[in-house]
């Protein structure tokens, strides 16, 4: 018999026809003899139509409040299923973040969960019920309500599966897999086997939502074995884990990309020590975080200073920016929001030497301009127009031939 710690997001739990197949398909697997915990989302849309209504009466909405609200969203779908569950005839108990022991830290709307006290949840699962937790939230020391920030339920997931030693992690989702790029921006798009930690944490941080970065992290951390498949197919989805001994790795595993950041550039600043902690510190101090960074020197001795943001910062990041411009005497300053970075991602770059020369040729042919460029060991990230973002991403997916299969 196996430990499963299981989580269904959004879209798996929009409809109470899909709670209930949910809940007969834990049902069968519950009479089998499986010790289950099971993390749900709000129901699809939900969580969005909480913060919109958090926005028609507040301009800034934050703080204790908001988490409050926004929890109030897993409530619902938790409770919902221990009802179907029940009226299977399968003991179940729902239990929100707090009283499912789960203890945070950090700020209001993004805290990280701290320590799990898994008392309560071993004594329900050893008396054979199926423990039914609201992902995305927790108690801070204080006893408030936390949230864990978007898609938070994929970490709290992971975090139980650590802290009660499952066998494994299985977050169901709207897609059988993680695939070679968006499936929905890449019909070609090719479901992976397996990747490493590795490779998924660079994937999540670079902005591939399927699976919320801090998850990752945790899992890796913990050895948690992670599988994504489909909430309502039947195939084995992909496996994250440890790098296999005898795995082949395929040169490029995939291509993320990531709308949500803004680019700022201030133009025609001395050339000489210090200017650049005189532009980035007012940003820190700001609590604004930054991204990628280019200098570029021109022969007159001054320079330009690019870097991008969140861009639910990129209003605050500009007016910091509009006012140390003055002060460094800068020619220019101005930002742009509509643009998109788009990183390849693999651990078998770290052996092949001209992927990215490449990858520029390939987006060069295709007209695509690129603003800004960053490399690690096993990413390249480039920042395009947001226009550009789907030919460049099915571009680059056919540059490295993503569509054929890496295991074969
Ligand atoms: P859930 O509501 O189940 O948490 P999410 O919307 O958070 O689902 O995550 C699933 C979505 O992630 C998919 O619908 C897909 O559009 C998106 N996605 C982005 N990149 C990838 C990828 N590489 N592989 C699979 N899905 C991806
Ligand atoms: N309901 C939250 C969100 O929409 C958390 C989650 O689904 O993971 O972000
Ligand atoms: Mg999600």
């Amino acid at each position: 018999m196996s430990f499963w710690v299981q989580k269904y997001g959004g879209t798996s739990v929009a409809s109470t026809e899909k709670l209930l197949t949910v809940a007969e398909r834990l049902h069968e697997q519950h009479s089998q003899g499986h010790r289950l915990v099971v993390v749900l989302s709000a129901m699809g849309g939900e969580t969005d139509h909480l913060l919109s209504l958090a926005r028609q009466v507040s301009s800034e909405p934050g703080g204790s409040a908001l988490d409050l609200l926004l929890s109030s969203g897993e409530r619902v779908s938790i409770a919902l299923l221990a009802l179907a569950l029940q009226a299977l005839g399968c003991p179940a108990t729902a239990l929100t973040g707090r009283q499912a022991g789960i203890l945070t830290e950090g700020q209001a709307n993004k805290a990280r969960i701290k320590n799990i006290d898994n008392d309560r949840l071993n004594g329900l699962l050893d008396e054979g019920q199926v423990v039914v937790v609201a992902g995305f939230q927790g108690m801070d020391e204080s006893g408030r309500v936390t949230t864990l920030g978007r898609g938070g339920s994929d970490t709290t997931a992971v975090a139980l599966a650590a802290s009660l030693g499952a066998d494994e992690c299985h977050i169901y989702t709207d897609v059988e897999g993680v695939y070679t790029a968006d499936p929905r921006l890449v019909p070609e798009a090719r479901r992976l086997e397996h990747l490493t930690y590795e490779e998924m944490l660079e994937m999540s941080g670079l902005g591939s939502k399927v699976l919320q970065l801090r998850s990752v992290l945790f899992a890796e951390k913990y050895n948690v074995p992670l599988r994504v498949l489909s909430a309502f197919g039947s195939g084995s989805g992909t496996l994250i884990s440890k790098e296999a001994e005898n795995m082949e790795q395929a040169t490029i595993a995939g291509i993320a990309h990531n709308r949500d950041e803004a680019q700022l550039t201030i133009s025609g600043v001395q050339d000489m020590p210090g200017v650049a902690a005189r532009i980035l510190g007012p940003i820190a101090e700001a609590q604004i975080e930054v991204d990628m960074i280019v200098q570029n020197v021109g022969q007159d001795g001054t320079a330009d200073f690019t870097f991008t943001v969140h861009r639910n910062d990129y209003a605050k990041a500009l007016e910091i920016l509009e006012q140390v411009g003055g002060e460094l005497g800068a020619r220019e300053t101005c930002g742009n929001r509509d643009i998109v970075k788009v990183s390849l991602v693999g651990v078998g770059m770290r052996s092949h030497a001209g992927i990215a020369s490449r990858m520029f040729r390939a987006l060069a042919d295709a007209g695509v301009n690129i603003s800004m460029i960053s490399t690690s060991e096993i990413k390249i990230s480039v920042v395009v127009g947001e226009p550009s973002l789907e030919t460049c991403v099915q571009v680059l997916h056919k540059e490295f031939g993503l569509a054929d299969a890496r295991d074969a």
